[in-house]
């Protein structure tokens, strides 16, 4: 990896493979944060600002959101203090154009992605763990009803606030479209990091604990 101080990685996976899940591990791991676009889409949705209401058909129908919406709202996260150190990037870049966009906006700031994680699943294991997913509330993180049940049914271990079911992952139909997409428009993305030099694989169909281990081999 590139001898930077700032840790900058990019998770890669189908919608379910964990990217969320191992997020939230090596923010606390490493102390930088989580960069969800999907989570900030929500926040503005919940808000009702602006930006919100320009994403929700988008989100209701499982598609993307338009590229400068998405860009410029990465943006003005990164410009945020707690990226003094890097950010974990977590369902973006998700085609060609913000990857190469997040190369300039990283540029910009004096910095660079370090390295891009593929998650790698297998397909009928995705549909099982959407369907089965639970969030909370308050603090965004997952849990699922049967692989990763959290401690009080219904309530988030690390904070207490409530967990509830996302509408996108009630709809099998539109779980179907995401994933299509995802294979359409991300697997390229995947690739081009490949050609850069920047990608490491691992097998996301284990434990949770062995999965953020190989990530974290991959890191260092
Ligand atoms: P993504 O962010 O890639 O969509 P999540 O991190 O939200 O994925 O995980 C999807 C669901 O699968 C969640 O319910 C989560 O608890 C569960 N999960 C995550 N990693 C694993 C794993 N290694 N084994 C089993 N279930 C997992
Ligand atoms: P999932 O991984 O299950 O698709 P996310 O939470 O990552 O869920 O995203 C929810 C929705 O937010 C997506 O269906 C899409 O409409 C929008 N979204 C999230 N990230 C991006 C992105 N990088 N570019 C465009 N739209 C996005
Ligand atoms: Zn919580």
């Amino acid at each position: 990896m590139p001898t930077t101080s700032r840790l900058f990685v990019v998770l890669f996976g189908a919608q379910g493979s964990g990217k969320g899940t191992q997020a939230r591990l090596l923010q606390d791991r490493y102390g930088i944060p989580q960069i969800a676009t999907g989570d900030l889409f929500r926040h503005n949705l919940k808000n009702k600002t602006e930006l919100g209401q320009l994403a929700q058909s988008y989100m209701d129908r499982g598609e993307l959101v338009p590229d400068d919406v998405t860009n410029a709202m990465v943006k003005a996260r990164l410009e945020r203090d707690d990226t003094a150190r890097g950010a974990i990037f977590d369902g973006y870049p998700r085609n060609t154009a913000q990857a190469r966009a997040l190369s300039e906006i990283l540029a910009e700031q004096g910095g660079e992605v370090g390295r891009a994680i593929y998650i790698d699943v297998s397909h009928d294991a995705l549909m099982d763990r959407l369907t089965g997913r639970r969030v909370c509330r308050n603090c965004q993180a997952t849990y699922h009803m049967i692989f990763n049940p959290p401690q009080s049914a219904g309530v988030c271990d690390r904070c207490g606030g409530p967990l509830y079911q996302r509408d996108d992952d009630k709809d099998t139909d539109a779980i179907d479209r995401r994933l299509q997409l995802y294979f359409d428009e991300t697997l390229p993305v995947i690739d081009w990091y490949r050609s850069e030099g920047l990608l490491a694989e691992v097998d996301g169909d284990q434990e949770i604990a062995r999965v953020q281990t190989e990530i974290v081999e991959k890191l260092s």
